[in-house]
Formats: structure tokens, C-alpha cells, sequence
């Protein structure tokens, strides 16, 4: 097949396949996400790699959408945290968004929730863009855990009270 051919069957092809957040994911080389915020209530669809390059403005979007929705500040987000999440949509097999309960919070966001709650440390790496907390509508807690564990990149924190994992890409621990 021509590879004009090629790409018409593709295009042909695009609209019968899967569900909308699945059509990112079509190349193989690219990689896509999507998110809700249990917060704001925003959500994101991204394809945020392809070519062989991480893309640029969907990063800032990324950045944008995992703000410090308290203060509204925005941190650059570590590029390989996108890829941890990538890793835990194929070992999940999940066809749902990621719900982000955390993604960047700023010095004063953190010390308030310190304060509030056991389980925030004074150094996270919430603060530096490294870290996120989340849950998947369609993935067990305790084996969104498991599969954070096997893709081996980072910290794995396990708030099973609270519905969430968090997961970083700082040295690799449990807890
Ligand atoms: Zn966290």
C-alpha cells in the first residue's frame, strides 16, 4: 500500500475505533493521557509525546491543568511523571482518566495541608512537580498500587482512607 493509501485507510479507519480518549493513544510511538481534577472538575485529554519528542505546549497544558488550584500557581511538571502515568495505563489497562486529587502544590499550600492532615511531609515533591496523587474509577485501589510498585520509578504511597495513591518520580520507596 502507497503510503498515501496508507494514511487514507487511516483516516478512514480513525472514527470507528475505541472511545475518544483511546484515539490518542492511536501511533505507537505516541503517548497520551487523560485526566479529570476532583477539584476544579476540569479535564484534559493529551497526547503529550509523538515524533519521538515530548511536546511542548501539550506539557504547558499539562502544567497548567495540574496547577496549585488553591493559589492558581503553575510549576513545571517532571515529564517523566507523565510517563509513569503512561506505564500505569497499560499495566491497569484502564479505559477511564486518571482523577487527580493532587499534582503541584506550592510552599504555603503544603504547610496548610500539613497542618490538616497526617499524611503530607514538609519536603514532598508535590512542591517540586514530581509527585501526584490519584485514582482510576475502574482500577481497584490496592491494585493501582501494585501496578505503581511493578513500573518501579519512584515513590508509591498508599492512602487507602483518603482513595488515593500517590506516586513520584523521586527515589524508589513505599510506604
Ligand atoms: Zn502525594
Amino acid at each position: 500500500m502507497s503510503r498515501r493509501n496508507f494514511m487514507a485507510a487511516l483516516a478512514a479507519a480513525v472514527p470507528i475505533l475505541a472511545a475518544p480518549h483511546r484515539l490518542l493513544a492511536q501511533s505507537a510511538s505516541a503517548r497520551a493521557l487523560s485526566f479529570t481534577h476532583t477539584h476544579t472538575g476540569e479535564r484534559l485529554a493529551v497526547e503529550y509525546f509523538s515524533g519521538g519528542a515530548y511536546l511542548p505546549d501539550a506539557l504547558t497544558t499539562v502544567n497548567h491543568f495540574l496547577r496549585d488550584f488553591r493559589t492558581d500557581e503553575v510549576h513545571t511538571i517532571d515529564p517523566g511523571l507523565l510517563d509513569l502515568l503512561h506505564g500505569l495505563t497499560g499495566l491497569t489497562q484502564t479505559t477511564r482518566p486518571f482523577q487527580v486529587i493532587s499534582g503541584y502544590r506550592s510552599a504555603a499550600t503544603n504547610e496548610m495541608l500539613r497542618h490538616k492532615s497526617e499524611g503530607v511531609a514538609a519536603g514532598s515533591l508535590h512542591m517540586k512537580g514530581l509527585a501526584i496523587d490519584i485514582r482510576l474509577a475502574d482500577v481497584p485501589l490496592a491494585k493501582l498500587r501494585s501496578a505503581a510498585l511493578a513500573v518501579g520509578r519512584g515513590g508509591v504511597g498508599y492512602y487507602p482512607a483518603s482513595d488515593f495513591v500517590h506516586v513520584d518520580t523521586g527515589r524508589v520507596r513505599t510506604w
